[in-house]
């Protein structure tokens, strides 16, 4: 807990940074509950000054931190208490300072689950990809009673994800979307820089069995991925009319996970939900 009258520091630690919605969206929920002596901020953190710098944040006042690309791994290597979770998924994305000890959480499992408009118990699902996002989203789903099938675009990463951490490997070919419940991008396809290529986002999708003309309006299609107008995939869900859960909505319950740690408030989920979706105005 903060000494009375220091501000109470928060961030989140990237690289790059500076496009994160987390500061706008994180600072709304902090005024939303009146914490008007806490703050928020981008620091952008070069992999070789991690460890130094998230050592050094609790003597600068700051109670915890957000970590995005490329640091979830370090991050929790670095920790000196990680939750069985983190451990499992192998990532951290937020981390705690209390004591003079380093706390490291995962808040991304948790946040697919509450994004789910029902429950995921008995779900049929497939997983797209194999990286830290695709292992906290397998970990959730298996955790919470999901059937849960992996593709990805390199084998030997699917292999590991699934020894490790439970599921079914694809076997190649089309996945059988009509007997699926539920479809989570966890690949960087969909993510662009200034073109947008359509195209070339659903042939990557359709290389790891996902036939996007496939989907109906019995499927549920979450996508981490957030993109300005919305990525290929979520368009084309929101065409077949399919419920469509996006990265945005992602983002806002990971943030709330991590809020609700470092302040034992309740997050205000629609500020937040506003202030990130305001952020992709800027
Ligand atoms: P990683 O770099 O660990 O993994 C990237 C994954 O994408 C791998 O499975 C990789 O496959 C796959 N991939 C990348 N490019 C292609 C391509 N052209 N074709 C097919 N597959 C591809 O990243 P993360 O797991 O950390 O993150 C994945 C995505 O999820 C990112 O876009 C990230 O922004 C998003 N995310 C969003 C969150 C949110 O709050 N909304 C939270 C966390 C992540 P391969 O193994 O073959 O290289």
């Amino acid at each position: 807990m903060p000494l009375s009258g220091r501000r109470t520091r928060l961030a989140v630690l990237g690289h790059p940074i500076a496009h994160s919605r987390s500061p706008a969206m994180q600072v709304a929920a902090l005024r939303t509950l009146g914490l008007e002596d806490w703050s928020y901020e981008a620091i952008d953190v070069p992999p070789e000054h991690l460890a130094e710098r998230v050592r050094a944040m609790a003597d600068e006042g700051f109670a915890g931190a957000n970590v995005t690309i490329p640091h979830k791994e370090a991050a929790l290597a670095l920790s000196d208490e990680a939750s069985e979770r983190a451990r499992a998924i192998g990532a951290a994305n937020t981390l705690s300072f209390a004591e003079g000890r380093i706390r490291a959480e995962n808040t991304d499992a948790p946040g697919l689950i509450a994004a789910l408009p029902g429950s995921a118990r008995g779900a049929r699902t497939v997983v797209l990809g194999a990286g830290g996002a695709a292992r906290a989203a397998v970990w959730a789903l298996a955790g919470a009673g999901a059937s849960v099938v992996v593709t990805n675009r390199g084998r030997e990463r699917a292999e590991r994800l699934v020894a490790e951490l439970g599921g079914e490997l694809h076997r190649g070919g089309p996945l059988p979307l009509s007997e699926l419940d539920l479809v989570v991008n966890a690949t960087s396809i969909g993510l662009r820089g200034g073109d947008h290529d359509p195209g070339g986002e659903l042939a990557a999708l359709k290389e790891i069995g996902l036939e996007v003309d496939q989907l109906s309006d019995r499927t549920t299609v979450v996508d981490l991925v957030y993109v300005s107008g919305g990525t290929g995939l979520v368009g084309a869900g929101m065409k077949a009319g399919a419920t469509v859960v996006d990265g945005l909505e992602i983002l806002v319950r990971q943030g709330a996970a991590s809020l609700e740690i470092w302040t034992g408030h309740e997050a205000p989920l629609e500020a937040m939900r506003a202030a990130a979706n305001a952020a992709d105005l800027r």
